[in-house]
């Protein structure tokens, strides 16, 4: 058994001052140190370094590891343009994504505190790292697919990758199911791959309303990302339209990325159902989308990073605070306190996971900031850690320390 003492701890009671934290795998108790040092003579005792504070590790719950090779290849600013250059440099960047790229990508994550994160992996080439991560994976594997006449193919090549993850199943590595999103995947194949996830008990992904012209074409039948379905795929009218999307997932919790252009009445959907949204703010920003109103949110968000496809790196902090600044209204301490909550109790209850609090029983996974001096008051903790913070000063998954 292990104390870690520190000056703050953030827990579900808000920032605990002076205390320390008993741990194996599991967090065992919380108290004043002073007196859990007494109690447990035993135990390996370490004090943190003035100004620190311990958070749970934080969740990352939308990436794409197979596109960790992107550095310039792909062209930012309009969501269409962008969607063209993927599949134009589709077969490199997977080539020229190796092990080793994808396991910087992991451990540039593990750095900036990310102990669990969802990977979004459409054709199975990241299952070895995610398997060997030192993180906690939820593997989601991805069905995409708009024309029916391939149904058949595209589904027993999907259970084929499960069945593959599925081997690997551990308390670590969780396999999962994303649908791509409802212009790329058609009605029948979406229902079987939703039917399979409901049998299964398994979590469930699937981008949507990311783009405005994704809106247009399943709303209207044009605009720009029509023309290039047209075009290019032979794509004659939508494969779903959203209000029937969006009932397929009923009675499956489900975890929508992005959303950004989703109505009102679509929202209500999603609050009845128990679903929840992933949040990429630069990516959103760097595919020429708009910005998701979260103060009008009502269901659980997560922070994500989404994949370097479609950002510059995979830092949990430089999502935060690119998150900070592009939601520039309302009170300071309240939205980083909502961010650090996304990160970490939010995303733990979206992937159903024994993490993202500091709470006795919990998985013994930390995140430990080291800020640069001492914070005025307790109550400015939240934004000068999203401020201050690159990289965290540890990182315990499991009790076990990886930074
Ligand atoms: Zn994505």
């Amino acid at each position: 058994m292990r104390i870690l003492v520190a000056d703050y701890i953030y827990t579900p009671s808000g920032y605990l001052q002076n205390s320390a934290i008993l741990f194996n795998d599991k967090i065992l108790e919380i108290e004043k140190s002073e007196m859990l040092i007494k109690k447990y003579p035993d135990a390996i005792v370490e004090f943190l370094e003035p100004h620190s504070v311990i958070y749970p590790g934080f969740i990352n719950t939308h990436v794409h590891l197979e596109f960790s090779a992107n550095k310039t290849q792909l062209k930012y600013g309009n969501f269409t343009k962008w969607l063209k250059s993927v599949i134009q440099n589709r077969v490199e960047l997977m080539s020229d994504c190796s092990d080793e790229t994808m396991r910087q990508a992991c451990h540039e994550m593990l750095k900036s505190g990310i102990t669990t994160f969802g990977a979004i992996s459409s054709n199975g080439i990241d299952m070895q790292v995610c398997k060997e991560a030192p993180q906690r994976v939820v593997f989601f594997n991805e069905v995409i697919g708009s024309n029916e006449d391939f149904n058949e193919n595209i589904y027993s090549d999907f259970i084929h990758r499960f069945d593959a993850s599925n081997t690997c199943k551990s308390d670590t590595f969780i396999p999962a199911v994303a649908l791509h999103s409802p212009y790329s995947v058609n009605k029948s194949l979406a229902k079987k791959v939703i039917n399979f996830a409901k049998k299964s008990n398994l979590l469930i992904t699937s981008h949507l309303l990311e783009s405005k012209s994704e809106r247009e074409w399943l709303d209207s039948e044009n605009g720009e990302l029509g023309d290039f379905l047209k075009e290019s795929f032979g794509a004659i009218k939508p494969t779903n339209n959203i209000d029937e999307y969006i009932h397929l997932f009923n009675e499956i919790k489900t975890h929508f990325v992005h959303a950004v252009y989703a109505t009102k009445d679509e929202l209500n959907i999603l609050y009845a159902q128990g679903h929840s949204i992933a949040h990429c703010p630069r990516s959103n920003r760097l595919l020429g989308c708009d910005r998701l109103e979260i103060e009008n949110i009502k269901c659980p968000i997560s922070v994500a990073t989404d994949g370097l496809s479609s950002n510059w790196n995979l830092n949990i902090f430089d999502e935060l605070r690119a998150a900070l600044m592009m939601h520039n209204k309302g009170d300071l301490e309240l939205l980083s306190n909502y961010l650090i909550k996304s990160i970490t109790s939010n995303a733990a209850e979206i992937f159903n996971l024994n993490c993202g609090t500091v709470e006795i029983d919990k998985d013994a996974d930390f995140a430990i900031v080291k800020l640069p001096n001492e914070p005025s008051s307790i109550n400015e903790i939240g934004y000068l850690t999203i401020l201050h913070t690159k990289n965290v000063s540890r990182v315990y998954i499991s009790g076990e320390r990886y930074v």
